[in-house]
């Protein structure tokens, strides 16, 4: 499973001269949806037997949130950094970390959270299983059976819907999907003592193109940030028995309707 470990996005700042997040001004934690990916991937260990092993790509410090995952239940937890990931866009990022899963050889299911609370894009997933070449459901709410073959979930896309895939498939799951267990400090201890293999661009090189890693890799380009003025919103409330008509009014003054 993939877990990313994101900074507190209350308190993040960005560095607007680079168009990067400024990382040391806020304290880091695991993606809140990455931990009910987790609770998914162990409970379906515990039912089903099999190992879990947690990827995360990231700077040094993302290892604290690989421990965590540890001390939750993974059995195997993989750090990707490198300065040659650096810079990645959403299509870099998912192509190293398919490339590390290819490295990884056999698996039934990759489970990734439906997206992350600073990046927010929900496209990592996904992309991963396009680049793997298997099947993929987002918004996951409920694993439903697994079979040796086969799995099948209910995705909550506004509506929900009964999916069956084959696997090896991916899945990214919601936060109703289930309530992540807090680890017991006997787990906590044991997983600081645990290892955390760390895997460099050197080190997939067999499994992918590493020009795919990192800014080289990136396809889009952020040319600036700016914080949008608070000035700059207008909002208008029609009350009474003629809102409609003001409303149809005023949007055909702005060229919204014709
Ligand atoms: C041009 C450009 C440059 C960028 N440069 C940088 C940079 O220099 N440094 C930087 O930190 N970010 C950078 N980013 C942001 C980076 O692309 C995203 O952090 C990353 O691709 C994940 O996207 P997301 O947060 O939207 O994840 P989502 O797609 O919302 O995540 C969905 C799920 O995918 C998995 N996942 C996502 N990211 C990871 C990961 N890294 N490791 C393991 N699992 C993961 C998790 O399970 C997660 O719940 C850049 C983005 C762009 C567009």
């Amino acid at each position: 499973m993939l877990i990313k470990q994101v900074p507190d996005i209350e308190k993040v700042r960005f560095d607007v001269e680079t168009g990067r997040v400024d990382r040391s001004s806020a304290p880091a934690e695991t993606n809140p949806f990455d931990l009910n990916a987790l609770e998914t991937a162990v409970r379906l260990k515990e039912k089903l037997g099999g190992r879990v092993t947690v990827i995360s790509m990231g700077p040094p410090q993302a290892e604290s949130s690989l421990r965590d995952a540890l001390a939750r239940g993974a059995d195997r937890a993989i750090l990707l950094t490198d300065k040659r990931f650096a810079g990645a866009d959403t299509l870099a990022t998912s192509y190293t970390l398919a490339t590390a899963i290819r490295k990884l050889g056999s698996f039934d299911l990759i489970v990734c959270g439906e997206k992350t609370v600073d990046g927010d894009t929900g496209q990592v997933g996904p992309e991963v299983a396009e680049h793997l070449g298997i099947p993929h459901v987002a918004y996951v709410c409920e694993v439903r059976e697994v079979s040796e073959d086969r799995i099948l979930v209910v995705s909550d896309m506004g509506d929900k819907y009964l999916f069956e895939v084959t696997l090896p498939a991916l899945i990214t799951v919601t936060k109703d999907i289930n309530t992540p267990r807090i680890p017991t400090l006997r787990d906590v201890l044991k997983a600081r003592r645990a290892k955390v293999e760390v895997w460099d661009a050197d080190s997939l090189a067999g499994y992918g193109e590493t020009c795919r890693f990192g800014l080289q890799g990136s396809m889009t380009l952020v040319t600036r940030i700016t914080i949008p003025s608070e000035e700059g919103r207008r909002g208008i409330i029609f009350r009474g028995e003629d809102a409609v008509e003001r409303l149809i009014e005023a949007l055909r003054k702005e060229g919204f309707i014709p």
